[in-house]
C-alpha cells in the first residue's frame, strides 16, 4: 500500500501545470466594454480593526491612551467625519479609542443601521489621538477639553434629509432617530452622553445631559 501511495504521489507531482489563463480585466477600459459586460455589484472591502487590549490612563480631561485601537474610516453602517476640514472621512490620527469604545461604536451603529435601514449611515467624529493626550485648540478651531484617554467619541445626529453630513441647525436633526441613537448608547453602558440643549433629548438623569455646542452631535463617554 505504501509503495502504491508513493507512486501515485509521484504521478501527481509530475503532472504538468496548466498554463495560467490570461488575467481577466475587471475594470473595462472603454464604455463599450462596460455596456456589454454583465453588471456586477462592486465588492465592498471594509477596513479591518487591529484589535488589542487598550488601557485608558488618567482622566478624559488629563490622560493618555495605551495600546489604542483605530476606528476604521468607514463601515457598513457608519462613516467618519473630520470636524476641522468638515469632510468625510476623518483623518486617521483622530480615530483612536480603547478597544471597548471602538467595539461599542461598531455595535451601536450596526444595531442602529439594521433597525433603520432607510436612515443614513451614522457619522462619527473625533475619538482620541493615537496615544491620547491633549486634543485642544491647536488640533481644531474649538478643540476638545476631554477626548484624552480613548473613552470619548463624538457622533453626529442623523439628519432629517438623510444626507451624510453634520446637521447645521437643530431643525435639521431627525429627533426620533437622534433619541434612538442616544438610547442605544445608554443601553451600551455609556457613563456620560452629552446632547444639545435645543433638541429635548431624554435619558437617565446624570447620564444624558444637555451641554452647549452639542446641537449637532452627541458626545459619548464610556467608563474606564
Ligand atoms: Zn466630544
Amino acid at each position: 500500500m505504501l509503495v502504491g501511495t508513493t507512486a501515485a504521489l509521484v504521478v501527481i507531482v509530475r503532472v504538468p501545470e496548466p498554463v495560467a489563463p490570461p488575467r481577466v480585466q475587471m475594470d473595462p477600459p472603454t464604455p463599450t466594454a462596460t455596456a456589454t459586460a454583465t453588471p456586477r455589484p462592486r465588492p465592498r472591502r471594509l477596513p479591518k480593526v487591529a484589535w488589542r487590549s487598550s488601557s485608558p490612563l488618567g482622566t478624559p480631561t488629563s490622560g493618555r491612551l495605551r495600546r489604542g485601537v483605530r476606528l476604521p474610516s468607514r463601515g457598513a453602517h457608519f462613516a467618519t467625519r473630520d470636524p476641522v476640514r468638515k469632510r468625510t472621512p476623518n483623518r486617521w490620527w483622530r480615530r483612536y479609542g480603547t478597544d471597548d469604545l471602538v467595539r461599542v461604536l461598531l455595535r451601536v451603529t450596526g444595531q442602529f443601521g439594521r433597525a433603520h435601514p432607510r436612515a443614513p449611515r451614522v457619522l462619527i467624529g473625533d475619538l482620541s489621538r493615537p496615544h491620547g493626550g491633549d486634543f485642544g485648540r491647536r488640533y481644531g478651531p474649538l478643540g476638545h477639553v476631554s477626548h484624552q484617554n480613548g473613552l470619548d467619541a463624538d457622533v453626529y445626529f442623523p439628519r432629517r434629509d438623510r444626507r451624510l453630513r453634520a446637521p447645521r441647525t437643530p431643525a435639521q436633526v431627525d429627533r426620533r432617530l437622534a433619541q434612538d441613537l442616544v438610547d442605544r448608547f445608554v443601553r451600551a453602558g455609556a457613563r456620560l452622553v452629552l446632547v444639545g440643549p435645543s433638541l429635548d433629548l431624554r435619558g437617565p438623569r446624570g447620564v444624558v445631559m444637555p451641554y452647549p455646542h452639542h446641537d449637532d452631535h452627541v458626545h459619548v463617554r464610556l467608563n474606564g
